[in-house]
């Protein structure tokens, strides 16, 4: 066979081997706090409907595009249905949002550190991306982001890892300096900052993105959505496509919505506790945290990947992130009951003296 026969028998698009496939390796450990999950477990109203769902409905598709959760997510941020877009955990509604707003070879600016999915939804859509490096205080820098003249930005507020927010008013004066479409990623907002949600109404290339896997302790069922102007939103859902919340999430989810935002708000409350109080403990040990809005902690450590793995060793999982800009070695930390905080300091200072031992 010729070259170019071999070529064009090529079993996938070549930009492909250039992506890897995620994998944070989380193997299984005693004290998981490596995901920012809810560590308090799940609503109690949403359990009792998944035990009690019909399997009638496993037979049946599910709704096209959850137009009840939709209506349930609306009451819950303040806008209209027509306003949100919902996906298979927000991880799909940022993909599709990206393949929405940007056509191949276009430009996607993020912050540097945040999500890492962002530069690998860029990828695997064909689209360029470009980090740019947090300002020396953790702060994003927006004008340099806006400078970079990207189709679409992504910012992360509070940002994942290091739990900094952006301020509204910075947001407006994004929107105003660029011409990019903006996607703001709330997935920790409920534990702090403010929400762009309100900008939505004024600015039709905002997309604002949000999850129930964090504070409301549904991440395996799969749920994001977001919010932003009806055109926008549409755009993002034919992207996305039919049938992408599955059955099961759409009635546990309308659920939570609908029952259990007292448990939410009081799991909410203990988790900003909890990472005040863990944040205070790594002062005490003379370690520098970064002060959070979200529910974990970002906490600069020399060895980050070594302390990790030892802690590891000892039965605590947390996330190393070796030589982030402005923070060099980290560990994030996700807050959750005190008992498991406290083994986790305990641990960490075990860790750190095998490390230098
Ligand atoms: C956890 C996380 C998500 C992913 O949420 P899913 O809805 O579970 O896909 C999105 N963005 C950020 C910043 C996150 O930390």
């Amino acid at each position: 066979m010729s070259e170019t026969i071999v070529d064009r028998l090529r079993v996938a698009r070549e930009l492909y081997d250039a992506v890897p496939l995620y994998d944070p390796k989380r193997t299984p450990v005693a004290i998981d706090l490596t995901d920012n999950t809810n560590l308090w477990g799940m609503p109690p109203r949403a359990e009792a409907t998944l035990r009690a769902i019909p399997l009638a409905r496993i037979t049946r598709y599910p709704s096209l595009y959850a137009a009840e959760l939709k209506a349930a997510l609306a009451d819950y941020v303040g806008t209209t249905p027509d306003q949100i877009v919902t996906g298979c955990g927000s991880d799909d509604v940022l993909d599709s949002a990206l393949r929405a707003f940007a056509d191949p070879g276009e430009l996607v600016a993020a912050t540097d550190p945040t999500f890492a999915m962002v530069p690998i939804f860029a990828r695997m859509n064909a689209l360029e991306s470009v980090l740019i490096s947090e300002r020396a205080d953790h702060t994003a820098d927006l004008q340099a982001l806006a400078a970079t003249g990207a189709r679409c930005i992504y910012v992360c507020s509070p940002n994942n890892p290091t739990g900094v927010t952006v301020p509204r008013t910075d947001l407006e004066w994004l929107l105003a300096n660029s011409r990019a479409t903006v996607i703001v990623d709330e997935a920790y907002i409920e534990f702090g900052g403010e929400s762009a949600v309100p900008l939505t109404a004024s600015h039709d290339r905002l997309l604002v993105v949000r999850t129930m896997s964090k504070a409301f302790g549904l991440a395996g069922l799969r749920i994001g959505y977001a919010i932003g102007a009806p055109a926008l939103v549409a755009a993002v859902e034919k992207s996305r496509g039919p049938y992408k919340v599955n059955a099961l999430a759409e009635q546990v989810a309308l659920a939570a919505l609908r029952n259990d935002l007292p448990w939410v708000r009081e799991h909410i409350a203990l988790a900003i506790a909890n990472r005040d109080r863990l944040t205070l403990a790594l002062r005490e040990m003379g370690l520098a945290p970064v002060p959070s809005s979200a529910n974990f902690v970002c906490v600069p450590v020399a060895n980050a990947v070594a302390v990790g793995l030892a802690m590891r060793a000892h039965g605590v999982g947390v996330r190393p992130f070796p030589a982030l800009p402005k923070l060099g070695d980290t560990l994030r930390i996700s807050a959750g009951p005190w008992e498991l905080m406290e083994e986790c300091l305990r641990v960490l200072r075990l860790a750190m003296s095998e490390v230098r031992a």
